[in-house]
């Protein structure tokens, strides 16, 4: 039997996986990380740390005993996208705290990149909204308050990476690279001429010797430092989350779909080779590149998802647990006309109204505490719905069916409601660390462990297959009613409160 061994480094954990060629989870281990909060609305990381804690659950699950270390074939790495590291390539010293995608430090920076009118052809060239979200104006940060660090980075001195260029770098002893999705992330990189864009560089004053060479998702990413485990197993596929999860989830072909169900949810719809333009604010990214083939996909993110869920549990004491919503949501049949609009910190896509606010709507006397519970569930169906129709729209495809998978797609209360609410069948797999299997599959397709797309496809198996069963005049008059209530929740704050 041979084995992949997928490191998944995430906003709060680093991970590690072992699949064996039948797609199969051996081991799984996991160990969190501090998140430092020097201010609000900041978040940054320790690269040490993260790196340590990373390498900790490598050893764990390679010297596990389960596979003899000679049959991991290869190493897949995915990791939390656009956050953004600057070292010293003498010493591999980072120079300052990551600077997490969470982090809003760089908001007034990118009103100054609209306010220049870039906004468009940034959007033109990386597919991405200008926002600090995005690597970009995280390492013009960097650049501008660490004293001499533009002047060092144009002599070659310092290196930016995203999190996987960092983690790579330091399991191959300093190999400076990258993959396509990672770099379609830091609105740094033109997504359709595959290339570092000059232009960007240089409004952001971005000197160009500090970026990764920019590498295919499968392929060859060096291999590990034989201290590490004492054999120096080949690194051979790369992703950056989201994208890994369309990959583990099999999405090969255009118009397939899947939404991850975490603490937020991320729809990604994979377009082919074809780079859709959106028209209801969705993102263009790389879906992967792949024996010299790019694909794309259209992304839509939702800041609140199973965070109304714990916030149900936490805040209100409505549940014991966040599998309990399931229970307590079963209690009616169905809101009783209350709709939760989660919008606490604004809304995503397609609205990207930052100033909208949590609501809550359509209370009565008989309101209780399961039609709340089931609200918050029904919202993040509804919310989905809000992205999938305007993927759908954008790409000018029907969709067949939605993969499902995240803590959050466990509940089938809400799966259900989920297809009666798309009117799409929505399919949750076997396996869902999808994350890490993407990563897998992709290392595993390099090193041959598997062929070819096909093959992977074939293995993709279900759990459940949720069919929608609603009819259409009851969804028409539920998600009508969903719109009014997004609406009196859109633009309630007022300026900086
Ligand atoms: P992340 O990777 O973002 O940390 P996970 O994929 O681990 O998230 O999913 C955790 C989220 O899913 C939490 O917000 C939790 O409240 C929610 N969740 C977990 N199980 C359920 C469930 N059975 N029903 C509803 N929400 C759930």
């Amino acid at each position: 039997m041979r084995y992949i061994l997928a490191l998944d480094q995430g906003t709060t954990s680093s991970r590690a996986a072992l699949f064996d060629s039948t797609g199969a989870l051996h081991a799984l281990r996991s160990r969190e990380f501090t998140q430092i909060y020097p201010q609000p609305g900041w978040v940054e990381h320790d690269p040490m740390e993260m790196l340590e804690s990373q390498l900790a659950v490598l050893r764990e699950t390679a010297k596990s005993g389960i596979a003899p270390l000679d049959s991991i074939a290869a190493i897949g790495i995915t990791n939390q996208r656009e956050t953004t590291i600057v070292w010293e390539k003498d010493t591999g010293k980072p120079v300052c705290n990551a600077i997490v995608w969470q982090c809003r430090r760089t908001a007034s920076e990118c009103e100054r990149l609209r306010e220049r009118g870039l906004e468009e052809p940034i959007r033109r060239k990386t597919g991405l909204i200008v926002d600090a979200y995005f690597s970009g104006t995280k390492l013009k940060w960097i650049l501008d308050r660490v004293p001499g660090a533009r002047e060092r980075a144009r002599r070659g001195e310092l290196l930016f990476g995203t999190v996987d260029s960092w983690i790579i770098w330091n399991l191959t002893g300093g190999l400076h690279v990258t993959d396509y999705t990672n770099a379609s992330r830091t609105m740094l990189y033109n997504i359709h001429e595959l290339r570092w864009d000059d232009e960007i560089l240089e409004w952001l004053d971005i000197p160009e010797e500090m970026l990764p060479e920019v590498r295919e998702n499968a392929g060859d990413f060096g291999a590990l430092r034989p201290e590490i485990l004492g054999r120096a197993i080949p690194i051979r596929g790369v992703a950056g989350d989201q994208q890994a999860a369309l990959f583990g989830q099999a999405c090969y072909e255009p118009g397939m779909v899947k939404s991850t169900y975490g603490t937020g949810c991320f729809v990604l719809m994979n377009t082919g080779a074809r780079g859709v333009h959106s028209q209801n604010r969705l993102l263009t990214t790389i879906a992967w590149g792949l024996n010299g083939r790019v694909e794309y996909a259209l992304e839509g993110s939702v800041f609140i998802a199973g965070a109304a869920i714990q916030w149900l549990r936490d805040e209100l004491g409505l549940i014991r647990s966040s599998a309990e919503s399931e229970e307590v949501a079963a209690r009616v049949p169905d809101s009783g006309g209350v709709y939760l609009v989660p919008a606490f910190s604004g809304l995503g896509a397609p609205w990207w109204d930052m100033y909208a606010r949590g609501t809550l709507v359509g209370l009565t006397r008989g309101t209780s505490r399961a039609h709340i519970v089931r609200a918050a569930l029904e919202s993040i169906a509804y919310e989905t719905r809000d992205v999938v129709t305007a993927m759908a729209r954008d790409a000018d495809v029907e969709i067949q069916v939605l993969r499902a998978d995240g803590g959050a797609s466990a509940n089938n209360l809400m799966m259900q409601f989920q297809a009666d609410i798309l009117d799409i069948p929505v399919e949750r797999p076997a396996c869902v660390e999808t994350t890490a299997l993407g990563a897998a599959y992709l290392a595993g397709l390099s090193a041959g462990v598997w062929p070819d797309q096909q093959s992977i496809s074939e293995k993709w198996s279900m759990d459940r297959f949720f069919q929608p069963a609603m009819d259409a005049e009851h969804r028409s008059r539920l998600y009508g009613g969903w719109l009014r209530a997004v609406e009196r929740s859109r633009g309630w704050i007022q300026g900086e409160e």
